[in-house]
């Protein structure tokens, strides 16, 4: 196929070493995988969740995408996108009734075809489905990709970089845990795959992940103390941290999530989680898209 502008750009994901923003350096090395360069809105690690979802629908003849998310979801940015691309027509159910101006997440969305369906939260929390979509034509798709296509979507991640034994851990942001049972699949014996998780007690998350895995006997290793708040919560102490890390590396990262996980990355590693010499790969699965619900000024980049 014939390369065409908004496609995503699997070419431009590099693997960069990182240095820490305080003493550690020593310690550990320490990379980044930059999936947050693949697409401008449709960053990280989504159109990777979506790609066996789609391959899918187009297998079984679907003729409509749905799925489900909040006004700030990139799950529904990038379905949308990745619809269009497709030529698949979408539906994103989102999350509590419509407001008078709509997200920008939402907007783009919308600007890319996909037919927008705004839900109580209570229909929302029971994923009723509205009157109409519940057609055999149709596929849906849970919301934030999790499911056995999404992580095995995702296990395909690292196929963009060198993981010939090269790394000793990986580490991920997580939400609904479906990148991480991606990688946890994806893993050489011997790496270790840890997920920070974004919200605050979270506590069923590791059985979210184990279900998703091939050997349910595979270790899930998750940290729960680096939510600053909950999910889409931050702290001055984020903030700076962030502005610090681009400072530094001249590597944006988002508030949800990647942010998050490289503070918590540098804090597991002078607490002594990783062992002196660890080879360590960070995820950045995107979402810097999201920062732009941040006033202006909040970060320098
Ligand atoms: C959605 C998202 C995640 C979380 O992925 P899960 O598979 O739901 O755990 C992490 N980082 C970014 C930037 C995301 O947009």
């Amino acid at each position: 196929m014939q390369k065409q502008p908004g496609d995503i750009d699997l070419q431009s994901i590099s693997t960069d070493p990182v240095r820490l923003t305080r003493p550690g350096n020593e310690l550990a090395e320490v990379f980044m995988l930059r999936l947050d360069k693949i697409h401008p809105q449709v960053s990280g690690n989504k159109w990777f969740k979506l790609r066996f979802y789609l391959d899918k629908a187009k297998a079984l003849g679907k003729n409509r995408i749905i799925t489900f998310g909040g006004a700030w979801s990139n799950h529904i940015l990038a379905t949308a996108a990745a619809c269009k691309r497709e030529g698949l027509p979408c539906t994103g159910i989102i999350r509590g009734e419509r407001p008078d101006t709509i997200s920008p997440v939402l907007s783009e969305a919308a600007a890319l075809g996909m037919a927008l369906y705004f839900v109580s939260r209570s229909a929302f929390t029971e994923r009723q489905l509205p009157a109409g979509l519940d057609d055999p034509g149709h596929l849906i798709i849970p919301a934030g990709g999790y499911g056995l296509e999404g992580a095995k979507g995702a296990a395909t991640l690292l196929d963009y970089c060198d993981n010939t034994g090269r790394f000793t851990h990986i580490c991920c942001a997580c939400g609904t845990g479906t990148m991480l049972a991606g990688l946890t699949r994806a893993a050489h014996p011997g790496q270790s795959v840890t997920g920070i998780s974004v919200l605050k007690n979270h506590t069923g998350l590791a059985a979210e992940v184990q279900r998703l895995l091939d050997d349910p006997q595979k270790p899930v290793s998750i940290q729960h103390d680096y939510h600053f708040g909950g999910y889409a919560r931050h702290t001055p102490a984020l903030i700076q941290f962030m502005n610090h890390w681009f400072r530094v590396n001249r590597i944006p990262t988002d508030f949800v999530y990647t942010g998050k996980l490289c503070y918590a990355v540098e804090d597991l590693l002078n607490k002594g989680y990783f062992p002196d010499g660890s080879r360590i790969l960070l995820i950045h699965s995107g979402g810097l898209y999201g920062n732009s619900s941040l006033s202006k000024g909040t970060l320098i980049f």
